[in-house]
């Protein structure tokens, strides 16, 4: 449904982050005009602390069919080939491997992979570049209204305020997505009263391709594996801890760093010798009332946000672009990307998976959280039976590494 004017496309997607780059790149594969309107600059330089996201095995492979994938390694990432599951003051832990894992594909050697969100954006923006993807940047969405035909969107760029049109327009904007509250479409979630802390550390013997996460009572804190040897480390804190965590000195932090992470895990990585700065984020669960709506769709955190304790969230955006890609990739799709049957098809798509996942995170963070008596002792008796309860420990290597969602076409590709 191409159209000759500049300003007409099929698609227009609202945030140029990594979900919303990578699906305009998929869009403009399949033949469709498309144009991502991005709020900042890109800027694809190491931050302090580094921001690092871990991938799993199904986003690997989704990143593999877009020809991405060698470009982000290359830059640098840092493989999991093992996870350890700790609560500190419990003696038990669970040892995950992709070895023994059921759901592992002949090919899969590592259970994820642990890039920077500059790396893993630079090589999207550089493709972006050299198609015919319009990128408008620094801007951003000053409203819409839905026609039916079309969307009208008003674009401020600086002081220049513009008209384009789209037949989708796709809200790809973060947590916070502006296009989900001017359509308004309502959430469901919460706050959880905690805030990740995150900083990368080194530590005395490495990290040997291996990821911990350590459950406290107030809340998980994972050590995820860096290229260099370091770890980058998000740590669910209480806002009063949190707060006493970003004042401390260097070597305070080290010290509260270790104590958190209790005793199996510091025997694992020896002492801690190094800190890079400390950064803060809110931790919240927040998931749509619906997906989509008329010639809107929502992907990415736009659509849902979940606590980084299972490290799902980017996993869950790319799935979302891999649902609406399948959708739009037909001749009756072509006609009119943003008509009802398309957009309810993918919302309906998407619900089940993105309820699993919150699901089980929500279950992490409660379970773990939790210091009732009876909980306290069926949690020291699940981290000491789990590697032998097959289905807990499988469905748990589900998740991490993504097996479970991938579609057949991906793991044969
Ligand atoms: C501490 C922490 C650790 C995490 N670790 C992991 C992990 O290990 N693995 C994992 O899978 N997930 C992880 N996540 C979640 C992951 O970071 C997000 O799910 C992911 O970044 C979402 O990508 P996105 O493109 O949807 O949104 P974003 O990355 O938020 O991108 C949104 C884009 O939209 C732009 N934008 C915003 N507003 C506007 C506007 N009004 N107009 C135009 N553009 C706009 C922004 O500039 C940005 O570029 C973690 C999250 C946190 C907080």
């Amino acid at each position: 449904m191409n159209s000759d004017s500049q300003n007409d496309f099929d698609v227009v997607i609202t945030g140029g982050g990594a979900v919303g780059a990578t699906l305009a790149l998929e869009l403009e594969r399949l033949g469709y005009r498309v144009a991502v309107i991005e709020l900042r600059t890109p800027s694809f330089t190491s931050t302090n602390p580094e921001r690092v996201i871990a991938l799993n095995y199904g986003s690997r492979c989704h990143l593999d069919r877009l020809g991405l994938w060698p470009d982000v390694v290359s830059s640098g990432g840092g493989d999991i080939k093992h996870i350890v599951v700790t609560e500190p003051g419990n003696r038990g832990r669970v040892d995950l491997d992709v070895a023994n894992s059921a759901h592992a594909t002949p090919d899969m050697q590592e259970l994820g992979y642990v890039v920077e969100m500059g790396k893993l954006l630079e090589p999207m923006y550089q493709r972006l570049q050299e198609s015919s993807v319009e990128l408008i940047s620094p801007a951003s969405v000053a409203g819409f209204d839905v026609l039916d035909q079309q969307v009208k969107i008003q674009v401020q760029r600086e002081d220049q305020l513009f008209e384009i049109t789209a037949t989708l327009l796709v809200g790809a904007d973060g947590t916070y997505s502006q296009i989900r509250f001017q359509a308004g479409i309502g959430v469901f979630g919460w706050d959880y009263n905690r805030f990740g802390i995150v900083a990368s550390v080194a530590c005395e013997h490495g990290h040997s391709e291996t990821a911990y996460e350590c459950f406290r009572s107030s809340g998980p804190l994972a050590f995820l594996p860096l290229a260099d040897g370091r770890f980058s480390i998000v740590w669910a804190a209480t806002p009063g801890e949190a707060t006493q965590l970003l004042a401390m000195s260097d070597d305070q932090f080290i010290d509260a760093l270790g104590k958190a992470a209790g005793e199996t895990t510091m025997n694992q990585i020896g002492t801690i010798t190094a800190t890079s700065r400390r950064a803060s984020f809110p931790l919240e669960l927040t998931v749509a009332k619906t997906f989509a709506t008329s010639r809107l769709a929502l992907v990415g955190n736009a659509a849902h946000t979940v606590h980084p304790v299972a490290g799902q969230g980017m996993n869950l955006g790319l799935r979302d672009v891999a649902a609406l890609v399948e959708m739009l990739d037909s001749e009756l799709a072509h006609n009119d990307p943003g008509q009802s049957i398309m957009m309810q098809g993918y919302a309906e798509t998407r619900r089940a998976d993105v309820a699993a996942v919150a699901g089980f995170t929500e279950s992490m963070v409660h379970v773990f959280g939790s210091n009732a008596p009876g909980v306290k002792w069926v949690r020291g008796m699940g981290l000491e039976k789990l590697p032998r309860a097959q289905k807990l420990s499988d469905l748990l290597l589900r998740q991490a590494s993504g097996v479970g969602q991938l579609r057949s076409r991906e793991i044969a590709a």
